[in-house]
């Protein structure tokens, strides 16, 4: 094991300070593989972040005076800083969140590439100078930071999802205040540790743990923060963007999903399957683009179903810091409770369980990855993102009638298709309502592309150039009278 003990901190940032709450309140944080006390955290609450929140805003007044290149050779700090720790910050992350260690360690390389992707980025968003109707005047459009951001982050990708929102952040010149998921907490802290090696200044970044309620509500209502940007539930993210409207603050949001996976019957089949593993399991099913519904037509209904019962059984259950382990637990109990829930609604509803179906032999937080066949729409998990391993399958026949069915739902985050038609992967392209289609790939997710969803998966896109847009005002200038 490396020793990840510099980046666990027990305490949250504050205008540089490492602080506990007012009151000494903390938090148990857990190893949802062990159920062991891993440490406790600081509880929080709106005195101290309204505190916070004035800290971002004294350091914002200086930060935004540096330059784009100053703040790029500081985020390349920050990217070299993860690197050079990948090890440790993941097995931090494994420790308290559960995934396998392979994929922690996946997860801190993407932070990095996101930190690394706008160093660059914001060294290249330009303004313009744009034509006149008027002989005598000319017309700029120049971007600024917006200034301090509100950043409430999920417990599924505790470090990532964060790099997506402090990258941007950091580069275009705002501050920030970050309350990361109370479950996986460390991730998040260790973040203040990276900014401070890397040279961010005091309240650049500060960190809150602590009641959501609370911390949310003077983040959401404190008019000092421009900006606020969101990934987790949908159900939170309306709240948060009714919150939002009495200081009209700007807001992204990644929210839910209820991604459809259409296999049709001129796909390579094992490439199919090898998608649906990776799509349908990765973080054991917990991540927001994760299959919820496999389609797949008539004619290769059975050699799919097949191939995917033999690879889903191999996967390997355990602590995901074990070496090997592929899948590893649920992030609660509550998580158990609703596959189980979710099993015995599809079950009474006709699904045939094809393997799995029930806790692994583990016992805690593990569930066996599953698949239930002769799937419909009318059992609960069609309509619900599930955030767990169990594949749905249903049988469809027509391509028009799949289009349809992958549409009826209210989210619109990732799409996966498998076809060698060329012609039909750009009707897909065209009549899948989705942010993110993955056409014969079930991993999509990369910097230099905009994620984000439509529908009621969210507001505004993570990477590609887009990704900074959110973090930068527009002004237009009108300069006349120059006689030209
Ligand atoms: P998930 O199911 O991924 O945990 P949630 O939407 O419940 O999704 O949580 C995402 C983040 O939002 C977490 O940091 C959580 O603490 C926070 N959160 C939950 N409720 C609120 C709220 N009312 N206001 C602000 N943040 C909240």
């Amino acid at each position: 094991m490396a020793d990840y003990s510099r980046f666990m901190r027990q305490a949250n940032l504050i205008g540089g300070e490492w602080v506990s709450a007012d009151d000494g309140a903390t938090i148990a944080v857990e190893n949802p593989a062990t159920g062991e006390v891993i440490g406790h955290v600081p509880k929080c609450g709106a005195a101290e972040t309204y505190r916070a929140i004035a800290a971002a805003q004294r350091a914002f007044e200086s930060y935004r005076e540096t330059t784009a290149n100053e703040r790029s050779v500081m985020l390349r700090h920050l990217h070299d800083a993860l690197m050079d720790h990948q090890q440790s910050l993941a097995e931090l992350l494994t420790t308290e969140q559960g995934k396998p260690l392979a994929e922690a360690k996946g997860e801190i390389a993407i932070g990095a590439a996101y930190v690394l992707w706008y160093a660059e980025e914001i060294r290249r968003t330009y303004g313009e100078i744009v034509p006149s109707p008027v002989q005598d005047r000319r017309l700029l459009v120049t971007k600024h930071p917006t200034g301090v951001v509100g950043a409430i982050t999920p417990w599924n990708f505790p470090s990532s999802m964060l790099a997506r929102k402090l990258g941007p952040t950091l580069a275009a010149g705002c501050t920030v205040v970050v309350k990361p998921a109370t479950v996986t907490p460390y991730s998040a802290l260790a973040w203040g540790v990276l900014a401070e090696d890397a040279g961010f200044p005091a309240g650049a970044v500060n960190i809150l743990t602590g009641s959501a309620r609370e911390i949310g509500g003077e983040i959401m209502s404190n008019p000092l923060v421009k900006k606020v940007t969101f990934t987790g539930s949908t159900e939170v993210g309306k709240t948060l963007i009714r919150q939002s409207a009495d200081t009209v603050k700007k807001i992204s949001m990644e929210l839910g999903g209820n991604a459809p996976f259409i296999v049709f019957d001129d796909a390579d089949v094992d490439r199919a399957v090898e998608g649906a593993i990776a799509s349908k399991f990765r973080n054991s099913g917990q991540t927001c683009v994760c299959t919820n519904r496999f389609y797949v037509q008539e004619g290769i209904y059975d050699a799919f179903l097949a191939k995917l019962k033999a690879a889903t059984e191999a996967l390997k259950v355990g602590n995901g810091l074990e070496d090997g382990t592929q899948q590893g637990p649920l992030i609660d109990t509550a998580a158990i409770s609703k596959m189980e829930d979710l099993m015995k609604d599809a079950e009474a509803k006709g699904g045939r369980v094809v393997t799995g179906g029930k806790r692994h032999a583990l016992g805690g937080q593990f569930y066996a990855p599953t698949i239930i066949a002769e799937a419909n729409d009318i059992m609960q998990l069609t309509r619900e993102e599930i955030f767990g391993p169990i594949a749905p399958i249903f049988k469809f026949n027509t391509e028009e009638e799949v289009i349809a069915r992958a549409n009826d739902t209210e989210f619109g985050l990732a799409a996966y298709a498998y076809t060698q038609d060329l012609g039909r992967a750009f009707r897909l392209n065209e009549k899948l309502e989705y942010g993110l289609i993955g056409i014969n790939e079930g991993i999509i997710t990369t910097v230099e592309a905009p994620f984000g969803g439509l529908k009621e998966s969210g507001l505004g896109k993570e990477g590609g150039h887009q990704g900074i847009d959110d973090y930068l005002d527009t002004k237009y200038t009108a300069i006349g009278g120059l006689n030209l």
